[in-house]
């Protein structure tokens, strides 16, 4: 089964072909970020715009790099939902345009499913039951992956998502958007343990985390600084921030695979591909004797070939939506 897929629920216009969930022929990826960046972060009638300028070359490009024709594909995967809605609508109406012309089947998406699923193209030995810990711009959840498709979901976020944290900070102390990569790199050169940032416990929910405390934490040893006429070190600001925000997610995912008996642990979604949280995970497994899996950096920020992976599991489930197919913002995970 060939799938083309389409991502356009932010600010990336995506397309790619993808082979029976697992082979991707082709992932091109248009990112506006350059764009965004003027504004400190996305304009969501900007990002609209573009993916209706870019949708088409993207599209066309994916075709080409794969060497496939529209007559190639047995169905059209498309993100549906989470998202901005009108950024979404441009991905929506383009698949349902592609497969009433084809006459081919249209299996709508869940974005966060597209994470989570990047993870079997990367790993092609990984197959379910296995925890996932998804940490994207937008979600921090723990969840248990009992099958294709099917999730229970464990934990997730009372306020900001990893990724937020990793922006908010990262403009507090001057870095700019987008922020997770850039703590990323100067983390490299600063000590980690050079402020002492909190680490938020929920009680009564040992799987839920919290960030905003952190990010408060971080905002108030700056202005600390300020009120002192102190210089902050920006790299030991933003390891400390990383190593808290590393603790949390280590400390929630290890405990969920003591209690499920679990052995196998996938990390998905942007802060996947940040270098302390996939060498924390790394350590922390191996100590246990978990396998431990992740996509590749490209496959962890947004793109097409992990859509076109989870519309290939749904199409073999049968999963189709009809041409009332609509964006839908705030899809829940596991929603049909
Ligand atoms: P969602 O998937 O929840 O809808 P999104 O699609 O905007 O949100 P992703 O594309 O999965 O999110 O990831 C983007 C987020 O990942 C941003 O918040 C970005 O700062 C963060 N990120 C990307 N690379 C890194 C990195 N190396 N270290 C930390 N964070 C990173
Ligand atoms: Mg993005
Ligand atoms: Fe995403």
């Amino acid at each position: 089964i060939k799938i083309l897929a389409i991502e356009s629920s932010c600010d990336e216009t995506a397309a790619a072909v993808v082979v029976n969930g697992r082979e991707a022929l082709s992932n091109v990826i248009s990112s506006q970020i350059d764009l965004h960046t003027l504004y400190g972060g996305v304009v969501p009638e900007i990002a609209s715009r573009k993916h209706i300028e870019n949708i088409n070359y993207v599209i066309e490009k994916a075709l080409r790099d794969s060497k496939c024709t529209l007559d190639d594909i047995d169905a059209i995967g498309v993100t549906y939902g989470p998202g901005l809605v009108g950024a979404l609508l441009v991905g929506v109406a383009e698949a349902k345009a592609i497969a009433f012309a084809k006459n081919i089947p249209l299996v709508g998406v869940h974005h966060i499913e597209g994470h989570i699923c990047a993870n079997y193209v990367d790993n092609k030995d990984l197959k379910p039951p296995f925890v996932c810990l998804v940490v994207s711009g937008g979600h921090t959840h723990l969840v248990v992956v009992e099958d294709y498709g099917k999730y229970r979901i464990l934990g997730k976020t009372r306020d900001d998502a990893a990724g937020e944290a990793f922006d908010k900070v990262a403009r507090a102390i001057g870095l700019g958007y987008p922020g997770g990569p850039k703590i990323d790199k100067v983390s490299q050169n600063g000590n980690p343990h050079a402020y002492e940032f909190p680490r938020a416990k929920i009680t009564g929910s040992e799987y839920d985390f919290s960030f905003s405390g952190l990010k408060s934490a971080v905002l108030n040893q700056i202005n600390l600084a300020t009120m002192k006429k102190e210089t902050i070190n920006q790299a030991d600001i933003a390891a400390s921030f990383q190593n808290s925000v590393v603790d949390s997610l280590v400390t929630r995912a290890m405990h969920a695979l003591e209690e499920t008996g679990m052995k196998k642990f996938a990390i998905a979604g942007g802060v996947a591909s940040n270098t302390a949280v996939r060498k924390a995970f790394q350590e922390e497994c191996s100590k246990r004797n978990i396998d431990f899996y992740r996509p590749s950096p490209v496959l962890c920020t947004d793109n097409a070939v992990m859509i076109g992976s989870a519309a290939y599991y749904e199409y073999i489930n049968g999963t189709r939506h009809g041409w009332d197919l609509n964006a839908i913002p705030n899809l829940k995970l596991g929603e049909r």
